[in-house]
């Protein structure tokens, strides 16, 4: 080989090697990493009406050839077990070992994570996975979902969003699996959501026409118009970072990679998941103080007491009953209530679709 290479006239030689160079590469931001590389590096969203801000994004090209399968998480920079563990997977993960190749976003909402802002972007007061496929002329959080969906979903074939109870949710862990009515794209994604292992999933409907009230795009949901299999997982809250959360999101994405025969072995679909099919908010009407009465993956029924509001004297002022029956996804988590917060969601379970 190195001999044949010698005998190519230098000007083939350098079209050769600059082919070569070119079409292996894979490059996000100023990451690029070539076959059996990792490359960390930055996408950088420029000022604008606001200021720019630059997204840490790790790629990592496997040594054998295999899809590409984008990991996003941090979009609510304060759900901190989901971010810790990209962060932990991203170090872990060895190029010699994957075939196909890993995108790695795990803090896209800096600011949020900087300034322990829950929910929203604080530059613009947006939420950064509200509003895909964003705006290359908007505000910070729709110039930084344009670049992602220009650099990331462009690029994989693949998407894993990452989410958690935030500073102010009690949740068990969760996923959520997508009927968008596009077979080929359905059976593909329900074997990474099974693959990733959560015992209990939420199903989105998704499909063309459905409403849409919030009118929201999600990153899974621009991914699925894309035409790319997505799932989101939630494990975290209120701040912690438990190494059961981050274990179950590691291993969990580590088997759909197996799944996707990324990484050599098999993995097993969790059995017997929960599906829910629906599930209700319940948003608060009063400003006061919370107290929770029933935590995380607790079964209510319709009407029962599942926590109760009092004004700043202690007096109780609202009590707060489940509006239908079945299981605690969330629960606020803490005392502040602000008229219009979200109390909880209750799922409901249906049988398997
Ligand atoms: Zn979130």
């Amino acid at each position: 080989m190195r001999l044949m290479i010698r005998m190519l006239p230098p000007v083939a030689l350098l079209l050769a090697a600059a082919a070569m160079g070119h079409a292996a590469d894979i490059a996000v931001g100023t990451a690029a990493a070539r076959p059996g590389q990792k490359a960390t590096g930055v996408i950088r969203v420029p000022a604008g009406v606001d200021a720019g801000v630059e997204i840490p994004v790790i790629v990592i090209q496997g040594a054998k050839p295999g899809p590409t399968l984008a990991l996003l998480a941090g979009a609510h920079g304060t759900e901190y077990a989901s971010i810790i563990a990209l962060e932990k997977l991203a170090r872990s993960t060895d190029p010699a070992a994957l075939s196909g190749a890993l995108i790695v976003v795990p803090l896209l909402n800096v600011a949020s994570f900087l300034q322990k802002v829950p929910h929203l972007n604080p530059v613009d007061g947006k939420n950064m996975n509200r509003l895909y496929p964003g705006k290359a002329d908007g505000t910070q959080t729709e110039r930084a979902l344009w670049a992602v969906t220009r650099q990331v979903l462009d690029t994989c074939d693949y998407l894993i969003d990452y989410h958690g109870g935030d500073l102010d949710e009690n949740l068990r862990r969760y996923s959520y699996w997508a009927d968008t009515g596009n077979g080929r794209l359905d059976a593909a994604s329900r074997a990474m959501v099974l693959a990733f292992g959560l015992d209990h999933i939420i199903i989105q409907r998704n499909r063309p026409g459905d409403p849409n009230p919030s009118r929201a795009t999600t990153i899974t949901r621009q991914a699925q118009n894309m035409g790319k299999p997505s799932i989101a997982v939630e494990a975290g809250h209120a701040g912690t970072t438990a190494a059961g959360d981050v274990d179950a999101l590691v291993g969990g994405t580590e088997n759909v990679m197996r799944q996707l025969k990324m990484l050599p072995g098999t993995a097993a679909p969790v059995e017997h998941p929960l599906w829910i099919g629906r599930y209700s908010v319940i948003a608060s009407d009063r400003d006061g103080i919370f107290y929770p009465l029933a935590v995380p993956e607790a079964y209510v029924t319709k009407g029962m007491t599942i926590g109760y509001v009092t004004d700043f004297f202690g007096e109780k002022i609202w009590e707060v009953t489940a509006p239908v029956s079945g299981v605690i996804i969330y629960i606020g988590a803490v005392p502040s209530m602000k008229k219009g917060d979200n109390v909880a969601y209750i799922g409901e379970i249906v049988a398997e679709p």
